[in-house]
């Protein structure tokens, strides 16, 4: 893992605890913070969940998963990320709260740490500009699952140094996964393509052009894609996509990226996908 031996992990979310999950297991420690206990208990039970099906299906030898969860310590405290070298944020996508965040990671984070951020959409360079090192700032987007998916899209705020660039190819390299670099425009690449496609889905169910099941198979037969752009929401989460349309709208200014309302409808409800048990689809 070259420089970096200790990694700090905010949120302990689908994100934070797939990104805690994935350096842990190739033995770095991992401070993983979030604001309580039950969100770390939650966390830590979706590790366990993750390492025994790795086991199970032969992708991880046994001895690694007590491994693994010894490298993962939970804290609710960000005095506990003062011997980190590099600090990664993956709290929900709001801009005011990851502003927060970083303010109190710059205040205890040690001189040369790295300050990473896992946002789908909020501008690198903003988030950067509010901490006393934008040099060493930058994006480290994962995707969902982190354990399973293959991409880091790394993005250059507009003040990142290439020290910071080159260390975080290199480390997600040495993590297995494959970086691919871009610059810091709204939604980076991956969700200005991809939210706009499932904001797209969500009007045609609203319009009634056809079922949220018949809209996912037609995708999914059609287009050759893994899953149907509305199961692909509700794995998500409805509130993240939702802020990605708002940051993509505001930002860039054109209607054609406006929320679709019965997205909106749906994050008022409380319907979030599979985080809260129902979102396009019901699960267990
Ligand atoms: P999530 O809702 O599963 O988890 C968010 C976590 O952040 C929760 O555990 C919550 O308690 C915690 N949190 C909220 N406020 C906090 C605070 N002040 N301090 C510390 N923790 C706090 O969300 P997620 O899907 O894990 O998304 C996290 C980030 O990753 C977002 O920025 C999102 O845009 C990004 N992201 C999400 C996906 C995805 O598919 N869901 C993919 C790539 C990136």
């Amino acid at each position: 893992m070259g420089e970096i031996k200790r990694v700090g992990v905010i949120g302990a979310g689908q994100m934070g605890n797939g990104i805690a999950q994935v350096f842990a297991t190739k033995g770095v420690h991992v401070a993983m913070l979030d604001v309580n206990d039950d969100a770390l208990k939650k966390g830590l039970s979706t590790i366990q969940k993750s390492l025994s099906k790795l086991v199970e299906k032969g992708k991880l030898e046994p001895p690694m998963m007590g491994m693994a969860l010894g490298h993962v310590a939970l804290t609710t405290d960000y005095a506990a990320l003062k011997d980190r070298d590099l600090i990664i944020e993956a709290a929900t996508e709001n801009l005011d709260l990851k502003r927060e965040i970083f303010r109190q990671i710059d205040e205890v984070a040690k001189d040369g740490a790295i300050l990473a951020t896992n946002t789908s959409s909020i501008s690198i360079t903003t988030l950067a500009a509010g901490t006393k090192r934008p040099a060493s700032f930058i994006g480290m987007h994962f995707m969902n699952p982190v354990p399973l998916m293959q991409l880091v899209e790394v993005i250059r705020g507009l003040d990142t140094d290439d020290a910071t660039f080159s260390t975080i190819m290199e480390l997600a390299t040495s993590l297995g996964k494959t970086p691919v670099a871009c610059n810091d425009f709204p939604g980076f690449v991956a969700n200005r393509i991809l939210l706009p496609m499932i904001n797209e889905a969500v009007y045609a169910l609203m319009e009634g052009v056809a079922d949220a099941q018949s809209i996912d198979q037609i995708m999914k037969l059609g287009m050759n894609h893994p899953m149907g752009p509305l199961s692909l929401a509700d794995l998500i989460g409805l509130d993240t996509c939702l802020a990605i349309m708002q940051v993509l709208h505001r930002d860039l200014g054109d209607s054609k990226y406006r929320p679709c309302p019965l997205l909106k409808k749906y994050v008022d409800a409380g319907h979030l996908g599979r985080k809260t048990g129902r979102g396009f689809y019901k699960y267990d």
